[in-house]
Formats: C-alpha cells, sequence, structure tokens
C-alpha cells in the first residue's frame, strides 16, 4: 500500500522535471506571486498581471489557428517544438477529441481527457507551488525546478491545504 502523501510527494516530484512548461512563478510587473487559474494561465495576486506558461501560450494558439503544425505553433508562440511534442505526447493538448480513451486523476482517481490530474487535483497541485513560492520569497529562492521538496513538512502542508 502506498502512502498518499508519498504518492503526492512523488507526482510533484514528476511534475517539476516534466511538467513545469516554465510556469511563471513570480509576476514580472511587481514581483508578486503568480496564481494559477486553469489551462496555463496564471493571474498576479498583487497586481493582477496575466501570465501563461508554454502550454497555456500553446493552447491559446491552437485554440484560434485549427489544423496548426507544431512548427506553426512553435514558431507563433516562441514554445520549441520539442516541447509541444512533449505536451501533445502526455495529451494535454486535445487536439483531437475522437480518442474515447479515458485517463484517470493520478490523485483522486476521477476520470479525465488528458494529462495526469483532474482540473480540481490540478489547482490544488498549483496552491501548494505558490503557497510555497510565498515562503520562499526572500532572497535565496532560486525556482521550483532545482529546488528538492521540503521533505515532511511540505507534504503536510500540502494535505492540509487541499
Ligand atoms: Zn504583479
Ligand atoms: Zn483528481
Amino acid at each position: 500500500m502506498e502512502d498518499r502523501a508519498e504518492k503526492i510527494e512523488q507526482l510533484r516530484k514528476d511534475y517539476l522535471e516534466l511538467n513545469t512548461y516554465n510556469r511563471p512563478t513570480y509576476c514580472s510587473e511587481c514581483d508578486g506571486v503568480m496564481v494559477f487559474k486553469g489551462v496555463g494561465e496564471y493571474k498576479c495576486e498583487k497586481c493582477g498581471h496575466v501570465e501563461y506558461d508554454d502550454y497555456g501560450k500553446v493552447r491559446n494558439y491552437i485554440e484560434k489557428h485549427h489544423g496548426a503544425t507544431t512548427a506553426q505553433a512553435s514558431e507563433a508562440t516562441g514554445v520549441s517544438q520539442k516541447s509541444i511534442r512533449d505536451m501533445l505526447k502526455e495529451s494535454r493538448l486535445e487536439i483531437t477529441t475522437s480518442s474515447k480513451t479515458f485517463l484517470q486523476c493520478e490523485m483522486c482517481g476521477t476520470s479525465i481527457r488528458g494529462g495526469r490530474l483532474c482540473p480540481k487535483c490540478e489547482v490544488n497541485y498549483h496552491r501548494n507551488l505558490e503557497s510555497q513560492a510565498r515562503m520562499g520569497h526572500k532572497g535565496s529562492f532560486s525556482g521550483f525546478s532545482t529546488q528538492k521538496p521540503s521533505g515532511e513538512d511540505g507534504s503536510k502542508r500540502f494535505t492540509r491545504e487541499r
């Protein structure tokens, strides 16, 4: 039996390595914490400035340009073709809706259309990162991708905040 907290921790590590897509952590305008709003969109909790991660940029582009190739999307968004292909592989981009395959959220087991987490758990995941961002807002903080999660303290916080 796998402990739930451990599973979340592992999932978070996977996410940090594979799925951050240059998530904006701090606002480029005022240095406030960027809060996840959904589908790759983030809003500064201080000044309301909106930014997108790579996934959000590509998704926005594809929504406006149906049938665009990865090369076109890459050129328009500045996101590398490799990253776009990775997104497609992970089914985070739902370009084709013909697939009947339903995946399950890795945290709660709900059926999902793509990716690894249902929207609710994805939001929880981002809330956790945001609270870490607030706590790490004093100088030495160097970004999530290179930092190890802070052990038992981190997972407890995650569970409590839901
Ligand atoms: Zn801001
Ligand atoms: Zn879920």
